[in-house]
């Protein structure tokens, strides 16, 4: 396995990276810039220093006695070393008046040495130069100065000490920079790693089969939140499919067993010469087995109309020609319970499989049939709202109490009333008919009057 590193690492190290090199980039820049600065606003300097050396120079010469005041030139000659400026003064003759190196010797050597060594940490590749300048005095020269210093520019020792301070800000900044990276990316890695390592946590449990499992998040990050309810919801859709196949179970072992039990004591009974064998016995025990065989029929066309891989074979189909041909194919039905049947409707296209249709249709049509008693009206209307092609199926039967409405299109469920009037139907009918109803994109919903009548509506998306 590749080594891994945990969510907390990973942040505070990236956060480091970032910092880091934002105030590498800050030092570097800062560094350039005020150096830039600097060295002009030096060279600058030393021009005007240079200039004011000789302008000094030249006051001390006294043009009636042709001579230069030695005291003075000594001072600003001194004064001019100690802030690095080594000087050599000429009279007009060229003779020299007075040098600095002459003067002090091992002086001069320390100014420079000492120049040298700050500007060599500052890397600088300068060296000492020597510049000439001529003395006048009222327009005429009276000599000249040999200015020799350090160039093309140089830091004194309070330059030299304020570069060094910027530089250590700078570092201190990093270092802190690095703490408070670190503490940064452990808070953000916290906040962040905990609902996702209680998020796997979790999961963990669900794969394990413990659906009962939901975890409160307290994170105010949008994703984490969505990530955890998308936990949480798949933990409950398990769940419900869980306690649905228990359900399903306990459900097809209830209806099997009820007819088998009954034709299985019915024909003990024959074969045991308790009961004599009569057409009726035999045709009760017909009647049971016929209606496990529909029952098991019922099981297997919702098991493939449940299962993924239902193939719709559509066609362009008019609702209302459907309809007739299945209302045709009911009369009987209709007919025995001395029921009214009206259907309106105008030719609608819509693009569907025929055969389920047909078989949705069938299924509502024979609810309406059971639930409804002798001499009562259904009646089929097929509209247009535009986007869909909708099919109602109306009748003034038993209807469905308000609180089962929501769930009569589940598998096996019959209200109490179907139950107790052993209608024959097993729960099926109607998850029949959303499963193809859902198959076409299409909705299906009820409206019902407990006691009043039933109305389902169908819409199938028009193409
Ligand atoms: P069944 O085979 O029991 O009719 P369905 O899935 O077709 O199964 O219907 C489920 C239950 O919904 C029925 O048992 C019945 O209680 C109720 N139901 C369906 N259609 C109607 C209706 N038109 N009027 C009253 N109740 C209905």
């Amino acid at each position: 396995m590749k080594f891994m590193r945990s969510l907390r690492e990973q942040i505070s190290l990236s956060i480091l990276l970032v910092v880091l090199g934002t105030v590498a980039l800050v030092s570097l820049l800062a560094n350039l810039f005020i150096n830039r600065q600097f060295e002009e606003y030096i060279t600058e300097q030393e021009k005007t220093r240079s200039e004011n050396i000789v302008s000094d120079l030249s006051g001390q010469y006294n043009g009636l006695t042709r001579s230069w005041s030695a005291d003075y030139l000594h001072t600003i000659g001194m004064y001019s070393l100690y802030d690095g400026y080594i000087l050599k003064v000429y009279n007009s003759e060229g003779d020299v008046v007075w040098d600095a190196e002459n003067h002090d010797m091992s002086l001069c050597g320390q100014v420079m040495d000492d120049i040298s060594a700050r500007m060599g940490k500052s890397k600088n590749s300068g060296g000492f130069v020597a510049h000439s300048y001529d003395i006048s005095q009222g327009g005429k020269k009276i000599g000249a100065v040999s200015i020799n210093y350090y160039g093309p520019y140089f830091f004194s020792e309070s330059d030299f000490q304020f570069i060094s301070a910027l530089n250590a800000v700078l570092v201190v900044i990093s270092v802190f920079a690095f703490l408070f990276s670190i503490a940064a990316g452990w808070l953000l890695a916290r906040r962040i790693a905990r609902p996702i390592s209680k998020t796997a946590e979790i999961a963990k449990q669900i794969s394990r089969g413990n659906y009962n499992i939901r975890f409160e998040s307290e994170t105010k990050i949008r994703e984490l939140k969505d990530l955890v309810s998308a936990i949480n919801s798949l933990a409950s859709a398990l769940d419900e499919q869980k306690n649905l196949r228990k359900r399903l179970t306990t459900d097809v072992a209830h209806e099997l067993r009820t007819p088998l039990t009954a034709v299985g004591s019915h024909l003990e009974a024959m074969i045991e010469r308790i009961w004599d064998v009569t057409p009726e016995r035999l045709q009760s025990c017909h009647e049971e087995i016929v209606r496990l065989g529909k029952l098991v029929a019922d099981l297997g066309r919702l098991a493939e109309i449940e299962s993924d891989n239902l193939k719709l074979h559509k066609s362009s189909v008019d609702l209302p020609e459907i309809v007739r041909a299945v209302c045709d194919a009911m009369e009987m039905e209709f007919k025995k319970k001395k029921q009214s049947l009206s259907i309106s409707g105008r030719a609608l296209i819509v693009e569907a499989d025929k055969d389920r249709i047909r078989q949705v249709i069938t299924n509502l049509l024979s609810n309406a049939v059971k639930y409804t008693p002798e001499n009562g009206n259904i009646s089929i209307t097929v509209t247009d709202s535009g986007k869909s092609g909708v099919i109602k199926v109306q009748d003034d039967g038993i209807g469905i109490p308000e609180n089962e409405l929501p769930i009569i299109f589940e598998r096996f469920y019959r209200t109490d009333k179907s139950r107790n009037r052993k209608t024959g139907g097993a729960g099926i009918g109607l998850a029949i008919v959303k499963s193809i109803v859902t198959a076409h994109g299409g909705t299906v919903e009820v409206s019902s009057l407990n006691g009043q009548g039933s109305c389902f509506t169908v819409a199938l998306p028009k193409p």
